[in-house]
């Protein structure tokens, strides 16, 4: 089952945009949390804003998408079939499997490693996570 190293002339493996969807999700935050800090200069008059009352509702947002997008599955872009987000993956760092399910934004339980490719149950494609 192990996949050789990509060669530095071989072109690299396609994307699924996994990892994109959360790093897309810490921007906004980010960006919310800017705005909202530089919005009103005072303190007294920060907690008693529009602003601020938008803070709880748009936390529990961000954890609810951050629960949907650990679950929305993957599509291969070889095959073009759906893949479950939580599965036995195989590390791509250390080459062992999981040994439960687990998601793929989950750090290897062997080697802490984020795994940065994955591959494909039904075609057996390396794709970049
Ligand atoms: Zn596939
Ligand atoms: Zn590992």
């Amino acid at each position: 089952m192990d996949t050789p190293p990509p060669k530095m002339d071989t072109p690299p493996p396609k994307a699924v945009y996994f990892h994109f969807r959360f790093k897309f999700l810490a921007i906004t935050s980010i960006a919310f949390l800017i705005y909202l800090l530089t919005s009103t200069a005072e303190l007294q008059e920060f907690t008693s804003s529009f602003q601020f009352q938008l803070m709880g509702p748009f936390f529990m947002l961000s954890g609810l998408f951050f629960l949907i997008f650990r679950r929305v599955p993957i599509r291969c872009p070889y095959c073009n079939k759906l893949m479950s987000t939580k599965k036995d993956w195989t590390c791509c760092e250390c080459g062992k499997s999981q040994g439960k399910l687990r998601h793929l934004i989950d750090k290897c339980v062997h080697c802490r490693q984020v795994q940065a490719t994955g591959q494909c149950e039904h075609c057996n494609s390396t794709y970049r996570l």
